[in-house]
């Protein structure tokens, strides 16, 4: 026999490499008799693409043709003999990337963690258990410990036997390099464990559910193992995680995994001891605070069935779990679900795809559903199921709006907000106060000429942060010290102008000396500490007033908040994007649902310069039925989405003349090609028509049937990359985008 391989050995292997490449390429692979490797569908390869090496996926394999006179390269390393994307999982990766028109490659390199991206072998699932030894309990009777973590950890794995890695998950400090230390001392004991650890599910975690909660579990039961997706409508607090629960104990129990989708900031400790208390060790978690080897591990584990439920933010909609039961989506409203930089994908919407394709149930819940959620409950693609109670909080939050025209304000506080302050520290009780706005003034003003300092690359005025001293754009990186900026007149008087959390915070410190003041916005978070120790202390009532950006409105449960200020509901009143409305009132009333938890009377207040404003008043004395009913309507009349197709190119440029020449052109190609079905408007500035030194525009199309523009801008999309190739400019294509500006 020749040593020589025989033609019909040899395949040609499509791979779909981890890059911005909109098509995939074909390599040929010759199997080595030796080592007897195979190649698969979803397994990694290397290979060599335009002389460098890079990663993929191989998508197909097919006999080599030998009557085809190709020149295909050989590929270089087979990484994988067992696949790491199913074929399920790359018909997703296959719709999405259709769908929203991106490459293929890097919707698949999604669904790896990224050290196996990069092209890490596959670890071996290591299971091992840590306990307290014998001297361990010895130290910590005696009081020999030195090091606060080490002292926690011992104190942690004496308090039950055989914790699990995912257990430690719950300590707030790095536990990893005081852990190895314990062992190294012989303090604390790992050992691998044998048997597959069967979740804790403790009986104290379980309440029993009211009657419309037993419904709602029963409706979704009944649906599980088919496509039919259920909205679970309920103010926070009306008890849905409870339901939530109850259908994942039934999932679990039938052999099946759960995927349990929520936004970041609502991903709290207490959420997750939560989850942890009620499901044991079968719960991995993933989320963007979780190191390069948590996720690896948490993948791993998925994959084999070691883990029942996944819970995690937007990037776990693409973690394979082979024998999935049910998705939830919480919080399914919030725009933490739809990625803006990149590919442009909502973890809602290939939740319900993923969930569809599976022939499984997927729950939506919200107290302020979407208004895409919202238009599928009218017309019948989805089911709702309305929680009404709040089991344990029982007394509503009273809501007062607040005409502040007339009134005196001391930095942005009236004097009845301050009163009621007052009031409710008295009692022993906490204060939120909401302003969505960081910084300590939008504006720094020359009291002499009334120049306003402005970003110069961007359309933008810059930001006053006054304990630091600069002044910053938050639309790119530019920084300046106070002190360096040039005069405009002979004496440099600036003056800020308008409110941001620094202000009020420094406001509230002079009003209440005595009381703890806390600020959680994004910029504390990166000075000072972090967002879980402050939850922690808000938690434990060390801090008294909470001021914060709508990081704070989201997803906490504090009994003692009785009184929630809004210092400034006008801006988003009069915001000309379509959805600013929308998310107004869904923010509105999460921050409602912040005060009056613990079974104490809540009180919000919302101060406005609009008390009359209509749109304020049915979200507030009607509620967001009310106000959601009417504004769909409005959305119809005006043919926006829901209720037609929206997608926006986008492009821009240092050269202003480049972007509106490229979307023209964009716009011939598409009338073209789509036979005039589709709306496309001509090419308009962007709102910020400057950012971070470039011109930028965007082209609006809309449509009727959704599958129209898909097909449409399917048939034209590489010919408007060749275009932008040519113009030399930055594009990208955002369907369903959430923000229009
Ligand atoms: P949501 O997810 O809608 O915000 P949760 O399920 O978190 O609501 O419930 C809010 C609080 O009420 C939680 O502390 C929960 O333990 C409690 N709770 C929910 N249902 C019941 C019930 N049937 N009996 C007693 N307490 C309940
Ligand atoms: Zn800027």
């Amino acid at each position: 026999m020749s040593p020589q391989l025989r033609c019909k050995d040899k395949k040609i292997v499509e791979v779909a490499v981890f890059a911005p490449l909109r098509s995939t390429f074909d390599y040929v692979f010759a199997p080595d008799n030796n080592t007897n490797l195979n190649i698969k569908i979803g397994s990694r390869v290397r290979v060599s693409l335009r002389s460098s090496e890079r990663i993929g996926i191989v998508v197909r394999v097919s006999r080599l043709d030998a009557t085809g006179d190709r020149k295909l390269k050989n590929i270089v390393e087979v990484i994988d003999n067992k696949p790491v994307v199913s074929r399920k999982m790359l018909a997703l990766a296959s719709w999405a990337a259709s769908y929203y028109h991106h490459p293929i490659g890097e919707v698949i390199s999604l669904m790896l963690p990224g050290k196996l991206r990069k092209g890490d072998s596959v670890p071996r699932s290591k299971n091992y258990i840590w306990n307290i030894s014998q001297s361990g309990r010895a130290a910590l009777e005696t009081g020999t410990v030195n090091g606060a973590r080490q002292f926690e950890l011992l104190q942690f794995l004496a308090s039950e036997p055989n914790r699990g890695l995912e257990t430690f998950q719950s300590l707030t400090f790095a536990w990893q390099a005081p852990l190895k230390k314990l062992v190294e001392k012989g303090w604390a004991t790992r050992t691998v464990c044998k048997v597959r650890e069967v979740g804790t599910i403790s009986s104290k975690s379980k309440v029993i559910l009211n009657s419309e909660q037993m419904n709602a579990v029963s409706i979704i039961e009944r649906n599980l193992g088919k496509f039919c997706p259920s909205v679970l409508y309920g103010v926070t607090g009306s008890g849905k995680t409870e339901v939530y629960f109850e259908v994942m104990q039934k999932v679990i129990s039938m052999g099946k995994q759960v995927l349990f989708l929520l936004p970041e900031i609502a991903l709290t400790k207490h959420l997750i001891s939560r989850f942890r208390e009620r499901f044991g060790s079968q719960v991995a978690l993933l989320h963007s605070a979780r190191s390069n080897s948590e996720r690896v591990s948490a993948w791993r584990d998925c994959r084999s069935g070691k883990v029942s439920i996944l819970l995690g933010t937007r990037s776990a909609v693409w973690f394979d779990l082979p024998n999935l039961g049910v998705i939830f989506v919480d919080e399914e409203h919030d725009s933490a679900y739809k990625q803006y930089d990149g590919f442009k994908y909502s973890a809602r919407d290939i939740a319900i795809v993923r969930a569809k394709r599976n022939n499984i149930s997927v729950i939506l819940g919200s107290a302020t559903p979407s208004f895409e959620t919202l238009a599928n409950i009218k017309n019948g693609k989805y089911g709702v199921i309305k929680l009404r109670d709040r089991p344990r909080a029982l007394v509503d939050t009273r809501t007062k709006i607040l005409d502040v025209r007339s009134s005196s304000l001391k930095s942005g506080l009236s004097t009845i907000l301050i009163e009621k302050m007052r009031h409710h520290l008295r009692l022993g009780q906490q204060v939120v106060l909401f302003l969505n706005r960081r910084g300590y003034a939008p504006l720094l003003i020359c009291r002499e000429c009334g120049d306003i300092r402005s970003c110069y690359r961007c359309d933008a005025y810059l930001v006053y942060y006054k304990s630091r001293g600069i002044l910053s754009c938050h639309h790119c990186d530019y920084k300046i010290s106070l002190e360096k900026i040039s005069a405009c007149c002979k004496d440099q008087n600036m003056a800020p102008i308008g409110l941001g959390t620094e202000s009020i915070e420094e406001e509230v410190r002079q009003l209440f000396p005595e009381k703890n003041v806390a600020r959680v916005d994004r910029e504390s978070i990166k000075f000072g500490d972090s967002f879980e120790v402050i939850l922690r202390d808000i938690e434990a009532k060390k801090i008294d007033i909470v001021i914060g950006t709508q990081m704070i409105s989201k997803g906490l449960d504090f009994e003692n908040v009785t009184l929630v200020g809004v210092i400034d509901a006008d801006s988003r009143l009069y915001s000309i994007d379509f959805r600013a409305e929308e998310r107004l009132a869904q923010l509105l009333i999460q921050v409602t649902g912040r005060a009056g938890r613990g079974g104490k009377a809540g009180e919000m207040v919302l101060q406005t310069h609009r008390p009359d404003n209509p749109v304020l008043r049915r979200i507030i004395d009607e509620g967001y039925e009310a106000y959601s009913d009417i504004a769909l309507g409005e959305r119809q009349l005006a043919q926006l989405p829901p209720y037609v197709s929206m997608v926006i190119i986008r492009a821009e440029s240092q050269y202003a003349s480049r972007p509106p020449f490229f979307l023209l052109g964009v716009k011939r190609l598409l009338e073209k090609n789509s036979r005039r079905k589709l709306k496309v408007t001509d090419p308009i500035p962007a709102l910020m028509a400057q950012r971070a030194g470039r011109y930028r525009y965007l082209l609006v199309i809309s449509v009727m049937k959704k599958s129209d523009i898909q097909d449409c801008i399917g048939s034209t999309i590489l010919e408007i990359e060749n275009l932008a190739r040519k113009i030399k400019l930055l594009w990208a294509i955002d369907v369903d985008p959430h923000d229009t500006l």
